[in-house]
């Protein structure tokens, strides 16, 4: 199916891109536009109405009937509304889109989550076009990226806080630089690519499974004999039905634009990856959102479905994202080391701005790489622990350590390495080993921030990564600004990074028992549940870095804090009340038929008066009766936490006591629930059981 597709041909057909912008638009437009997109100078009318045209014009013939402004808000999904080209003349209708149209929009905003910013009865909220993500056609709509904020101007989205950090790390990154001498660096971009994880399931199995279309996980499952173990689905043959569904994923997403490049089997059965080049952040942050939201689409025309939750399967892998984070200036990785010693001091200093930072603001980054869903994964010897350190690998962290020492450095064995205090090391390439266990590991010339949950837009991430680096740089900045012997105050700018914030570098097993031990000797932050990540969002700290970078207001963090904390209490909810329902009208009359036909069985055998086996029926009987005791106090004890929950006044209580007080409890009902599994005849079982979903896909 995919040697009859031309990529060349299909790649980015559906896009209103740059070279299409340039061929189509007159010359004085898209002038103005690209001075918009670079220098985020300001739209005029006119100009804004001849790109409307060009575009709806695109669009069209590209059959399009309807266009609409595509924005993220603060659920982390999208959100669209389609309006017709419709505008009505004398004599009929007309394909009609204005400039004033494509600019703003104004979505009834109230049933979004607000945090508070905005009341109900003032509904209004604005989308603005964000002019540095393409237009694009999907499914006939022509949809344009925008940011949503409210009638005061208040964030209400993810893209917004996301835009208006890459404007401030690339002013202080762009600083830095010129502080270096580069005279020509006038933008920094941070350049991000995402491998996303995620699961297929034959779609006749999720119809069957309501914890799945409730929550997205499986509240209950016992494991098969057969699990992960033997470790041959990772990176196996693709079987014919997935490897199918890749390529219609490819062909939709290479025509949006989005350059798929990588997929392969991953470690769990029915779990799989897939990953595009990398962008800018804001292109990759919407191309993610395509991902996840194509993903979800193409798997309904296989008879299958995308599973992007973090946890689907207990004691099975679970899904993450990657999130790959770098910097580019004129097309120049500036997380590249070179052989060039001049450039090494510009690389030092960026990669020390980013140790500074991760060791500043881990509580930011852990808050920000999650989701309730992800509390079932970090720390459990499949994903990092929810500690955040950095992978740096044995030769950099080793050449830092003799910076800091004021030491010279003759180390390389290739020779290649010679460091003197005042002379500049000169790195021979690849000198980074590979670490699977890092949350935050260098990988030769970019981040891999590897702890995101598989569900969650990267906007936040990266947000948070950009927020802090720059906050960090100006810090550089200033300093080097006041010296007149600029590569020396640079090299003790790196020296004073590693002695001050050298402990959030560990380049061990960051799976490992004794990383959880030594991180606390560390006095490296251990935040166990997303809960408790989200009051960072409102500690001084972090109102502070984020009102001197820009990039949110006091109001729009406690209203993020708020939206978060209300989440998860409606999460945590959801599922409990989903466990207890699903086992009062679904397991408990399972389990009371199949103790019928046991006790069936018992009163022929006693007539026949075969003792032995009478013994082994009652015994099956008062173990699954056990089972079933234990199952019945443990939806009325979640009932009973949930309405003492409810009566709590402030959210974040609530929130840790069900954390504390409900989950745990979840836990012991979901024990109970896969030992009756394990007991009762398969037939009779409510519903698909792990053995048949993970193994639906091998044959
Ligand atoms: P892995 O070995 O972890 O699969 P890859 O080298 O294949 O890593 O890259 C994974 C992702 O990192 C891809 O999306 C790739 O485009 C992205 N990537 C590569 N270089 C950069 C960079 N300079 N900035 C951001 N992302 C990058
Ligand atoms: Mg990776």
């Amino acid at each position: 199916m995919i040697s009859s597709v031309n990529v060349e041909k299909i790649f980015g057909v559906n896009v209103f891109s740059d070279s299409v912008m340039k061929a189509r638009l007159p010359k004085n437009i898209y002038r103005s536009l690209r001075q918009t997109i670079d220098n985020g100078l300001p739209l005029d009318a006119h100009v804004a109405d001849v790109i409307a045209t060009v575009m709806k014009d695109w669009a069209l013939e590209r059959g399009a009937t309807h266009y609409c402004h595509w924005f993220q808000p603060m659920t982390g999904l999208t959100a669209q509304k389609h309006e017709a080209f419709l505008s009505p003349t004398t004599d009929g209708i007309l394909a009609h889109f204005s400039g004033k149209e494509l600019i703003k929009g104004e979505p009834d905003a109230s049933s979004f989550p607000s945090g508070g910013i905005r009341s109900t009865f003032e509904a209004r909220g604005y989308t603005a076009w964000d002019c540095t993500s393409p237009a694009f056609v999907k499914e006939g709509i022509l949809c344009i990226p925008t940011a949503f904020c409210s009638y005061y101007g208040h964030a209400l989205d993810k893209k917004t806080p996301l835009l208006r950090s890459m404007e401030s790390l690339s002013r202080e990154a762009v600083r830095l630089l010129q502080a270096l001498g580069e005279t020509d660096a006038r933008k920094v971009i941070p350049t991000v690519g995402v491998e996303q994880e995620y699961f297929l399931i034959d779609k006749k199995h999720y119809e069957k499974r309501p914890d799945l279309i409730y929550t997205g996980r499986t509240l209950f499952g016992a494991m098969p004999p057969k699990g992960q173990e033997l470790d041959d689905h990772y990176f196996a043959t693709i079987k014919e039905r997935v490897h199918k569904f890749m390529c219609e994923i490819n062909i939709e997403l290479w025509k949006l634009g989005v350059a798929v490049k990588t997929e392969h089997n991953e470690v769990a059965l029915g779990q799989f990856e897939l990953a595009p080049l990398f962008s800018t952040a804001n292109v990759s942050t919407d191309q993610n959102q395509l991902v996840m939201d194509t993903l979800n689409r193409v798997a309904n025309n296989h008879d299958l479905v995308c599973l992007l939750h973090e946890k689907p399967f207990a004691n099975i892998n679970g899904s993450g994202k990657h999130v790959n984070w770098s910097l580019s200036c004129n097309g120049e990785n500036l997380l590249e080391p070179s052989d060039s010693p001049h450039e090494n001091i510009r690389f030092l200093l960026f990669l020390s701005s980013i140790i500074k930072a991760v060791d500043m603001y881990p509580e930011l980054l852990r808050f920000a790489a999650s989701t309730s869903g992800n509390d079932h994964r970090l720390g459990a010897a499949e994903a990092p622990p929810a500690i955040i350190s950095i992978f740096l690998g044995e030769h950099l962290t080793e050449i830092l350590a003799k910076i800091a020492e004021g030491k010279n450095y003759v180390g390389a064995k290739n020779g290649s390495l010679e460091l003197g205090v005042a002379a500049i090391p000169a790195f021979p390439h690849d000198m980074t080993d590979r670490n699977r266990t890092s949350p935050f590991a260098f990988t030769a010339n970019k981040f891999e921030f590897r702890m995101v949950a598989s569900s969650m837009s990267i906007a936040g991430p990266c947000t948070v990564i950009q927020t802090i680096v720059a906050d960090v740089l100006k810090g550089f900045t200033e300093r080097l600004e006041k010296s007149d012997k600029i590569e020396n105050e640079a090299i003790n700018i790196v020296a004073d990074v590693y002695r001050n914030h050298g402990r959030v570098i560990f380049n061990g097993d960051g799976y490992s028992q004794e990383w959880v031990e030594e991180a606390a000797r560390r006095g490296l932050p251990r935040i166990d549940s997303f809960i408790e990540s989200v009051p960072c969002l409102v500690d001084e700290k972090c109102l502070q870095i984020f009102e001197r970078t820009k990039v949110l207001t006091h109001d729009e963090l406690e209203a993020r804090y708020e939206i978060h904390v209300e989440t998860y209490l409606k999460i945590i909810r959801i599922e409990a009340l989903a466990m207890c329902d699903l086992a009062y009208r679904y397991i408990m009359p399972a389990v009371n038929k199949y103790l019928r036909e046991l006790a069936a069985t018992l009163n022929s055998l006693e007539q026949l008066s075969t003792g032995c086996y009478s013994r082994i029926q009652q015994e099956k009987i008062a173990a699954i009766c056990q089972q079933y005791e234990e199952l019945n106090r443990k939806c009325s004890s979640i009932e009973k936490l949930l309405e003492k929950s409810a009566a709590m006044s402030a959210d974040y209580e609530q929130g840790i006591f069900l954390r504390y007080s409900v989950v745990p409890e979840m836990e012991l009902l979901r024990k109970a629930v896969d030992k009756l599994e394990k007991m009762i005849s398969k037939e009779l079982w409510p519903w698909p059981g792990y053995d048949d979903i993970l193994f639906a896909l091998v044959k």
